[in-house]
């Protein structure tokens, strides 16, 4: 045991200590204060001794992904898509990353060129089990499909994506299943998705009809266990509710128009 393990044995009895002090004053901010410097500690402690369990299954509070790696003490954000500046990692301190609430995944995005993080699917496979949200390479394959995802050939069979882009459609799919809770309450499961929303009417065109068709399945799929399923689906259907493209409240466009109609004719 070298004296570093040592010292930290000792700050974490303080760290216990602070945390109990905290806990007593039992006011909402004291409880999530006294909940962040307890993780914290177990972040800063797993660095220690290198086994790095609790970083990687924290969703990055700038852009929701699971791409956080711990490096040096800190919390490093490998989603290029969460770069203050092309080139540079986003970084927190552990403190910081255990009191700031997850960040919400503001959407699924697209590299374009030949971004320097393109990994076979068995790579990110792996990648996202350590997330605690393990992806089946099943599903992972018709993710990157259902949203289109550039690619890039390894050889004559298989293809590589880029890992920022795949986290983010990741980040979404849990955030949706999960109905993870914002600031404001549960979301919809709908939000960050709206290419697979959107891109769903029959008149998409040149879209692979039985993608189309996969498209619509999922969409509505993650609508039936949406919390705002009825109000969204009111909104859909109102007289000047028209021009809204794609599956709303459940249905596809073609389908909410029928509905209209036949409501019509009962009015
Ligand atoms: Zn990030």
């Amino acid at each position: 045991m070298n004296t570093k393990v040592l010292d930290k044995q000792q700050e974490g009895r303080d760290v216990i200590a602070r945390a109990a002090r905290l806990d007593r004053e039992a006011s909402p901010l004291a409880r999530r204060e006294a909940a962040a410097i307890r993780d914290a500690f177990a972040m800063e402690a797993e660095d220690l001794t290198g086994n790095v369990a609790t970083v990687p299954q924290t969703p990055c509070p700038a852009c929701g992904c699971f791409t956080l790696r711990a490096i040096k003490g800190k919390a490093h954000c490998v989603s290029r898509h969460c770069a203050p500046r092309p080139g540079l990692r986003r970084r927190w301190a552990y403190r910081d990353l255990a009191f700031v609430r997850p960040g919400t995944p503001r959407g699924v995005q697209r590299s374009e060129g030949y971004p320097a993080d393109i990994r076979p699917l068995p790579f990110l496979v792996e990648f996202f089990a350590a997330s605690g949200h393990r992806v089946p390479l099943s599903t992972l394959t018709r993710w990157v499909k259902l949203h289109n995802l550039p690619r890039w050939p390894v050889d004559s069979k298989t293809y590589a994506y880029s890992l920022s882009d795949v986290a983010t459609v990741h980040a979404v799919q849990v955030a949706a299943r999960e109905g993870r809770q914002c600031g404001n309450g549960a979301r919809p499961a709908c939000s960050g998705l709206s290419d697979l929303f959107f891109n769903t009417d029959d008149q998409a065109g040149a879209m692979d009809q039985s993608l189309m068709k996969r498209r619509v399945a999922v969409a509505k799929e993650l609508c039936a266990d949406c919390p705002f399923l009825d109000p969204c689906r009111e909104m859909a259907l109102k007289p000047n509710g028209q021009a809204q493209h794609g599956v709303a409240g459940g249905l596809t466009r073609n389908e909410r128009r029928e509905l209209k109609t036949r409501r019509g004719v009962s009015a």
